[in-house]
């Protein structure tokens, strides 16, 4: 479960059929735990459920149609969450009118609805190929006031998923999708009768939502990723989720096949269930690796090879305090041709404070450097000082690369030793951020024998 989503606990039943008056009469009390809850098998009482979740959390007036998907809340909340992370890691203050395309919205725009209420500022194009799925989207959109903020628009059998990219000028944030399930009617068969559901179903769905003939889940986002290379860095991170783990090394290994290095994979756990999602970018931005990667991930995991590459490195350095690796840090780095590094505002939570590093290319290696005596010119740029004020706008520096130190005070209780973790914000090189890590740390390491 994401850690902010808020459905952690079992659900007060009671105080939903308080809420929402159409729910009580599926409202039973389970003698053994003396608590309300609902028959899960009754697609009407889950029905009933989710529009009561809707309207009390999120003031949202639902109609759940009859014959179409039934979205779980608590299970939709985890892929909103993980979306949110996505864009504040690069959110900066010219970027607060965020624009998102939500593909295969449904009949109930469930993910439009919950993240334009989480984020006052966002706005929705949310395509549906479903005749009748779309008409009940257009519908609820419009019931609770929201056209200005989420657009409707109906998808075509032989279009392209994202058309919203041609039919709309301007650049997305993002695109997010929960894609149709099954390859054929007959896994559909298989999979009731292993009883394995698919993500998208708390009460079944019409074939239509539930199928794609060419390759299900897996092929519809490999379709998604074709399309994303005509479109490129007009939307930053394309995202979808995945119900069958493995989708996961099949979409990755068209990311692969296409060149696409900046990916990130993270899995939902709600309940007895788990799901996966992917993202992928043409754009130069990284992303952490708490939101990149599935987290302490064991290296035996069949998803592990799948896994991006870090893009958050630590090096911890045994016997040194923090006081101290923060005065190594600077005198390693004031020498450094061509580095320039700022200090970023201190955070509320009392962390040390961040180094916000530039560099155009590498100065600071051996050979770099020989290869600049050689041709007789200095390294690029004076050395810069380390300055208390934030950065300026920059003009796209080779690497930027947030340095942060930290008193090893582990989660897990074991005190480990005090460290540098650096952050790989932004480039294309990633030997450029390697070399520079271990450059640093090479340095530190000597400084504070001396
Ligand atoms: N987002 C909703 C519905 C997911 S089911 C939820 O999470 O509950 C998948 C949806 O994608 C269905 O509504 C289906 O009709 C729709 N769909 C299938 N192919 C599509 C396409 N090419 N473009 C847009 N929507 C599509």
């Amino acid at each position: 479960m994401h850690p902010r989503n808020p459905y952690d606990g079992p659900l007060d039943f009671v105080k939903l059929g308080e809420a929402y008056e159409p729910l009580k009469m599926h409202l039973k009390l389970d003698p053994s735990s003396g608590r309300a809850s609902i028959d899960f098998k009754d697609e009407e009482a889950q029905r009933r459920l989710t529009e009561a979740i809707m309207l009390r959390d999120f003031d949202i007036r639902l109609n759940i149609p009859e014959n179409r998907l039934c979205p779980p809340v608590p299970n939709r909340m985890n892929y909103v969450l993980w979306i949110q992370d996505i864009v504040h890691a690069h959110q900066t203050q010219q970027s607060r009118h965020i624009r998102g395309i939500d593909i295969g919205t449904g009949a109930n725009v469930i993910y439009p609805f919950i993240a334009c209420k989480l984020e006052p500022t966002w706005e929705f194009f949310a395509t549906e190929l479903d005749d009748e799925s779309y008409a009940s989207a257009c519908k609820n959109v419009a019931s609770n006031s929201l056209q200005d903020r989420i657009h409707v628009r109906k998808a075509s059998q032989d279009g392209l998923i994202l058309f919203v990219l041609d039919e709309v000028s301007g650049n997305f944030e993002f695109t997010m999708c929960n894609p149709p399930f099954y390859g054929s009617a007959e896994e559909i068969a298989q999979s009731a009768e292993q009883k394995e559901l698919p993500p998208n179903a708390a009460c079944t769905g019409a074939d239509i939502e539930m199928i794609y003939s060419d390759g299900g889940e897996a092929g519809f986002v490999c379709k998604m990723v074709a399309e994303s290379e005509k479109f490129q860095t007009r939307c930053k991170w394309y995202t979808s989720m995945l119900g069958k783990m493995s989708s996961v090394p099949t979409v990755v290994k068209c990311f692969r096949e296409r060149s696409i290095s900046n990916y990130a994979i993270t899995e939902f756990v709600q309940g007895q269930t788990r799901r996966w999602a992917v993202a992928w970018s043409y754009i130069d931005n990284h992303l952490p690796d708490s939101i990149a990667r599935i987290p302490s991930i064991p290296n035996k995991h069949v998803l592990y090879p799948y896994m991006p590459p870090k893009n958050t490195l630590i090096q911890t350095f045994p016997g040194a305090t923090t006081a101290q690796l923060h005065d190594t840090f600077q005198h390693v780095l004031e020498p450094m041709a061509g580095v320039s590094a700022v200090r970023a505002p201190s955070t509320e939570n009392g962390d040390m404070p961040h180094f916000l590093v530039e560099a155009q290319e590498n100065t600071w290696s051996r050979s770099a450097r020989r290869n600049h005596k050689r041709r007789g010119q200095p390294p690029r740029d004076a050395v810069e000082p380390v300055v208390d004020t934030a950065p300026a706008d920059s003009n796209s520096p080779g690497l930027t690369c947030s340095c942060r130190v930290y008193d090893g005070a582990a989660s897990d209780g074991q005190p480990t030793a005090a460290g540098v973790e650096f952050q790989w914000v932004y480039g294309k090189d990633r030997r450029l951020f390697e070399g520079f890590v271990g450059h640093v740390s090479r340095k530190i390491v000597a400084a504070l024998r001396i």
